[in-house]
């Protein structure tokens, strides 16, 4: 499956929206002044009907007026520093770690590489202990059940098991922060996680390294 191309001069469809003012700074939570545009080009899965898409956008810049601290205005489902966005991301692993394609048939899909798939798949199983995401999932909704008396064998588990037991522990959990009444716009588990963390935090989580914390309670929210 091909991508449609975009515009080369690449200010061609894409338009500049933006809020009337900018939200407070996330540091200090001082105001914030509007500081430019950013032009980005991101691979994401449209919300209304599922479709691949490299998409053009406008984002728009900001400044804290008090600490300095310079920021971008994200879209929801829009994850940072990113070009094939998470929901993305999730769907190529999950095909690997679920069904029988290899790295080169799953990233076909998506006009990825075989070595990206590898390095996704990779940071997936890395990201976070299902455990960690289980007792998330628990204190959001102490109903839901998912993965009880798994937490003890995780360290034993081979690496697509346990990729698989990743995605199956954020997939619940990003079903009980959509329960708990957050708004997000991505649809995957890994990226309502992910997006969770972002918005709640500012924080990012990069190709290394697993998310620094998962939301206390006081930063439950959008
Ligand atoms: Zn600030």
């Amino acid at each position: 499956m091909g991508l449609p191309e975009i515009d080369a001069a690449g200010e061609g469809a894409a338009k500049r929206e933006r809020p009337e003012r900018p939200p407070p700074c996330q540091l200090c939570g001082s105001p914030s002044w509007w500081n430019g545009w950013r032009l980005v080009f991101p691979v994401l899965h449209r919300l209304v009907d599922g479709a691949l898409e490299r998409a053009e956008q406008w984002l728009a810049r900001m400044k804290c007026s008090s600490c300095r601290h310079g920021s971008t205005l994200y879209s929801p489902g829009m994850y940072p520093r990113r070009q094939y966005q998470l929901d993305v991301v999730a769907e190529v692993v999950a095909t690997m770690a679920f069904g029988d394609r290899g790295p080169t048939e799953a990233a076909r899909e998506v006009t990825g590489s075989p070595t990206s798939a590898r390095r996704w798949t990779r940071w997936v199983a890395q990201l976070c202990a299902p455990a960690r995401l289980i007792a998330v999932t628990t204190w959001i909704d102490p109903d839901a059940s998912a993965g009880a008396g798994m937490a003890a064998r995780t360290s034993e588990l081979c690496d697509r098991w346990r990729v698989s037991r990743v995605l199956d522990a954020l997939e619940t959990l990003g079903g009980a922060l959509v329960r708990a009444g957050v708004t997000l716009g991505s649809c995957s588990g890994l990226g309502r996680v992910l997006e969770w963390q972002h918005r709640s935090h500012g924080e990012v989580v990069g190709l290394c390294c697993e998310p620094r914390r998962l939301s206390p309670p006081m930063a439950l929210g959008p």
